[in-house]
């Protein structure tokens, strides 16, 4: 017997729609590309949705046409997520920062049929535009009047002439909610990118599940800046979940220093924020540095790689609560968060300190487990580890464009991390599977490395590698980037490991450079790390 409840689709036109409805007057407030802040509301934004739908529909795209955007969050990226998957067509965001050759690569992958971007990304634009074949429309989101006159770029309009004059009510189609709705590729970093195709249902769940008090806890109370960008994995679904709750939003723009973040934390009285360590660390720097406290800021997440216990405390001693999240293009990105149970509330504090510095707790709707390399199941004993399994309601099938399902047997993606999970449920990446060293037959997680490295006040920030030993296969040596006049020698580093990590676990050498090369998500790339160092031989050999 079938249940008699109403069913209606899960779709993304319906948060706009709910947030315009319900939080109408409740403000969007974006550090623009042009420099100044601007200012407007839900309904607002859900009314330019509407006319940017009715523009899309009138330029002749395919009815599931991919619709790229190049852009910083703010208020115009907003309408873009919204109007393009509102009407059934797809937004493909592309990260900015990947080599330009990848992009115009990713952009025919896609085949997107038009590309809409921020005018900082012009130069960007007038050097791959003539390398995708399949963008008929070029859209640079700016006012009519700041559109340049001889850019080379064919068919460009401006945003605002687009949409100026269209209606400004629209029927959003009832599409089946499993309808994708956007396209982000992976960061490559081994072999081509591959495209995570979602749906408005996939979405929506994820959005239900990234509000609850367990994950981000997000409300109506709040005022949310997501710093994680939106042309990366939907800016952790923060413009989804941003609108179920209605709360205030803050977008950055494209000034992410830490001087620029403070300023606009205390001016809009920003109560969450979320993103990636290196981020945080530059933001953190400036705090300490300038002796400064903040009114307003009580949480954030971070995620996207290992935050680091010091980050966490530096973070606590302002009285802003951390919550690590962990996940990934494949998820959606959410897999895991860290918060506690009631039953932890009772532990010593250097017992919850470490419980919350672990990626955390699978949130309902995603599964976890860990397997060894024949495929058989790990126990959940926080000891074992293995490699890390998901499964979910928005966990990747395919990729996009694939023959091939990108999860085995009983629906399991491999996530090529290295975990454990402990009886609780809290889930710890040791490593990206690629990222392991192996020394004498037994794993050292470069991610402890790094963490303890960060503990020390004079780092900024620390890369673990393994280099080639003879007798014990790899053994670690830390790179090290210290903070502004900070003075620290390789001997006082060693030192500092001790009674830290097993002997046999410390890395055999210190190695400073002057900044650890970041990739296009603003995570370390052990790649180049490895090139900088040139031919480097380990102190023994
Ligand atoms: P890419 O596009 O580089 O694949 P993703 O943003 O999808 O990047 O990154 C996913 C990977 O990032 C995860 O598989 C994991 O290795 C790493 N990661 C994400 N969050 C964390 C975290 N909290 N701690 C450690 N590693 C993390």
């Amino acid at each position: 017997m079938l249940g008699l409840m109403q069913n209606q689709p899960l779709l993304q036109s319906s948060l706009i729609e709910f947030a315009a409805a319900n939080h109408g007057d409740t403000e969007i407030v974006s550090r623009r590309v042009e420099g100044d802040i601007h200012r407007y509301t839900w309904a607002d934004a859900a009314r330019r949705a509407r006319q940017l739908a009715h523009a899309l529909d009138g330029m002749g795209l395919a009815a599931d046409a991919r619709v790229g955007t190049l852009a910083w969050n703010g208020y115009r990226h907003l309408e873009l997520y919204y109007g393009v998957s509102g009407t059934g067509r797809i937004i493909h965001t592309i990260n900015p920062r990947l080599h330009p050759e990848q992009m115009a690569w990713i952009v025919n992958h896609a085949e997107d049929e038009a590309l809409c971007f921020d005018m900082s990304f012009l130069p960007l634009v007038q050097q791959i535009h003539s390398h995708c074949t399949t963008v008929k429309r070029w859209v640079a989101l700016c006012d009519a009047d700041k559109l340049p006159a001889d850019s080379g770029i064919p068919n460009l309009t401006s945003y605002e002439a687009l949409i100026a004059n269209q209606n400004t009510a629209y029927d959003w189609p009832q599409l089946d909610e499993n309808t994708a709705s956007g396209l982000c590729y992976t960061s490559g970093t081994t072999g081509n990118p591959k495209g995570a195709l979602y749906s408005h249902r996939s979405n929506i769940l994820h959005a239900y599940a990234a509000v609850m008090p367990d994950a981000m806890a997000l409300s109506s109370r709040d005022a949310v800046m997501p710093v994680v960008p939106m042309f990366h994995v939907n800016a952790w679904g923060t413009p989804f979940s941003m609108a179920m709750t209605g709360c205030k939003v803050v977008f950055p723009g494209p000034q992410l220093d830490g001087k620029s973040l403070y300023e606009l934390i205390e001016a809009e009285q920003v109560t969450f924020s979320a993103g990636v360590p290196t981020i945080w660390q530059m933001l953190l720097m400036h705090v300490q540095s300038k002796g400064l406290r903040f009114s307003s800021l009580n949480r954030t997440v971070i995620g996207g790689s290992a935050c680091p216990p010091a980050m966490i405390d530096a973070f606590a001693d302002l009285g802003v609560r951390v919550i690590h999240a962990w996940g990934m293009t494949e998820l959606s990105p959410l897999g895991a968060l860290s918060t506690l149970k009631l039953k932890n509330e009772s532990l010593p504090a250097d017992e919850k300190r470490r419980l919350l510095a672990k990626q955390g707790r699978p949130i309902f709707g995603v599964d976890l487990k860990i397997i060894d390399e024949n495929g058989e199941d790990l126990p959940h004993d926080g000891t074992t580890y293995g490699n890390l399994m998901a499964r979910g309601n928005w966990v990747i099938e395919r990729y996009f464009r694939f023959d091939k399902s990108a999860v085995i047997d009983g629906g399991w993606f491999h996530t090529g991390d290295v975990a454990t999970i402990d009886p609780d449920a809290f889930m710890q990446i040791t490593d990206r599977s690629k990222d392991v060293i192996k020394s004498g037959g037994e794993w050292i997680s470069s991610i402890d490395v790094e963490n303890i490295a960060m503990g020390h006040p004079a780092v900024a920030m620390a890369a673990c590698i393994g280099m080639p030993h003879p007798k014990w296969d790899e053994r670690p040596i830390a790179v090290v980037a210290l903070k502004p006049d900070a003075q620290l020698t390789r001997e006082e580093l060693l030192a500092f490991y001790e009674g830290k990590l097993a002997k046999w676990q410390i890395p055999d050498d210190v190695v400073f450079v002057d900044a650890i090369p970041l990739g296009a998500t603003g995570k370390m790339l052990k790649i180049k790390v490895r090139q900088m160092l040139g031919d480097y031989k380990l102190p023994d050999l």
